[in-house]
């Protein structure tokens, strides 16, 4: 059940946004015993943890996979039951015109595959490794991931392929992005292979939302906050649709850029701070296409994820092109839905950049998202000769598909550059009580990066009340 909205109400911390930093956070500081708000603008919590039906089908937007450590963190911060819900996904496929291969995506997988299939040297695959778990936020270290890849791999660029594809995807860096980046969620990854949510992201947010009720935060959806009030450098509260709502302090899971330009407003920060922010970079956006299978017809198993790409090399650029001829399978089967009528769907994404899909006219666009559906399902056919005849219903996303629900700059599905984190970090330094946590810096996206960056901003804001 949502709550109404009535002016005088007034609370310890508004969250702005239901991601799942807005979320754990809330959870977490009602857990402390907060007076929490949780204010949405969608009529569905989750952010980008989004899903939706059509017909028979419920399709997940970005349940593709996530690190082990979900596990833990859904134990210590939601409940055992959603804990106990995160499975592997055991087959892990890469399909390119350099390499056709399979992996669990563990360590002991990639290091075999490394060795046996790439001919490189143990030793060296052991401190490869090494050098990334070694990789600290706090380093100064400033060399972007293609020179660690030349320092270990130099002129491997099949191998530079595999080591990127898939970080590529889950947090958009490309190899000119500080190493760190990709140092952190590679080993995140690396570490015990690819997890799912068992029951798909429609039960995760049902467990999610019983829990935030049973702490007893205030949900209120539909409510787009449009501004953060603030009294000489403090936040007193949020408005929402007209209507004034006190509270003590805000953590703001709108996109970073969005809080301190339209929610605060510029005028309100310093011009050291605003040199930093305008020197900020939007991370890149996506398209994906939805592929439901007609209910009674199967589909074999052709592996849960696979990386697959038409382009010669791997090559940044091209992962986000346009006209890209990279993109990721995602195959859901009926056991991701144990408990439903079974079904399956099948979920193509690529990277992709605002203005390719900004700057179409209405004709113009839905001809485009026609080319991507024809070309995702023409890939598909490779993999599952007789998919065509099999589709029950099919469409794509696009960035403004993405900006649509969530409100981001440029509809990203990642936040912003590396930058980016030292501003969210640094907004209670500007304004009293207020907080941001969501996918910055590229480390904090990704469903783990976003989780756990939720704690860490909640934590510091109940250090400051
Ligand atoms: C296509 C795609 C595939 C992905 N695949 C994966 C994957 O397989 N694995 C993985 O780990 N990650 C994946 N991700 C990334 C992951 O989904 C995100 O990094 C993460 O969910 C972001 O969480 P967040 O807390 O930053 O907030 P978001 O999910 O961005 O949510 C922010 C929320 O704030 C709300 N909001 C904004 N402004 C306001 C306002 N003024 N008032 C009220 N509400 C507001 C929005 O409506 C939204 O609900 C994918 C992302 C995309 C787009």
């Amino acid at each position: 059940m949502t709550k109404n909205l009535d002016r005088g109400m007034t609370y310890d911390v508004a969250v702005i946004g239901s991601g799942l930093a807005g979320l754990t956070a809330a959870n977490y500081l009602a857990k402390l015993g907060y007076r929490v708000a949780l204010f949405e603008q969608h009529y569905v919590l989750g952010g980008l943890a989004a899903y939706f039906s059509r017909k028979s089908h419920i399709f997940d937007v970005s349940l593709h996979g996530f690190p082990v450590g979900m596990v833990k963190s859904c134990r210590k911060y939601w409940s055992p039951e959603i804990a106990n819900r995160i499975v592997q996904l055991k087959r892990v496929r890469f399909v390119n015109p350099q390499f056709d291969i399979e992996t669990t995506f563990t360590r002991e997988d990639f290091t075999k595959i490394l060795i046996e299939k790439f001919n490189i040297e143990s030793e060296r695959v052991e401190s490869f490794f090494n050098k990334l778990r070694q990789m600290n936020f706090y380093d100064d270290d400033r060399r972007c991931t293609r020179d660690i890849f030349e320092e270990f791999f130099p002129g491997r660029s099949d191998v530079h392929r595999l080591l990127m594809e898939p970080i590529a995807y889950a947090n958009g860096s490309t190899l000119d992005d500080e190493a760190i980046t990709y140092g952190i969620v590679f080993s995140n990854f690396m570490g015990k292979g690819v997890y799912t949510f068992e029951g798909g992201t429609d039960l995760l947010m049902e467990k999610m939302t019983e829990e935030l009720m049973r702490n007893g935060v205030d949900i209120f959806k539909r409510s787009k906050v449009e501004k953060i009030l603030l009294d000489s450098a403090q936040v007193v509260g949020v408005r929402i649709n007209g209507v004034d709502v006190q509270c003590h302090a805000v953590l703001s899971n709108a996109h970073v850029l969005n809080t301190v330009e339209n929610l605060v407003g510029k005028e309100h920060f310093s011009s050291k701070f605003l040199v930093k922010v305008n020197g900020t970079r939007i991370n890149n956006s996506s398209c994906q296409v939805y592929i439901g299978i007609k209910p009674g017809e199967t589909i074999d198993d052709i592996g849960d994820l696979i990386f697959t790409s038409e382009n010669e090399r791997f090559d940044s650029q091209e992962l986000k092109d346009f006209h890209t001829k990279s993109r990721t399978f995602s195959l859901y089967y009926p056991k991701t839905r144990p408990d439903k009528q079974p079904m399956y769907a099948v979920v193509a994404s690529m990277n992709a950049n605002w203005n390719d899909w900004d700057r179409l006219d209405d004709e113009s666009y839905r001809r485009e998202k026609n080319r991507i559906i024809e070309e995702s399902v023409r890939c598909l056919e490779q993999f599952i000769p007789d998919v065509r005849q099999k589709i029950d219903h099919v469409e794509a996303a696009t960035p403004k598909t993405f900006f649509r629900y969530t409100g981001h700059p440029h509809g990203t599905s990642f936040g912003t550059k590396f930058e980016g984190l030292e501003i969210s970090m640094g907004l209670s330094d500007e304004i009293q009580g207020l907080y941001h946590a969501g996918s910055v810096g590229i480390i904090m996206s990704g469903w783990l990066g976003a989780m756990n960056y939720g704690i860490i901003a909640a934590h510091k804001l109940a250090s400051s009340l």
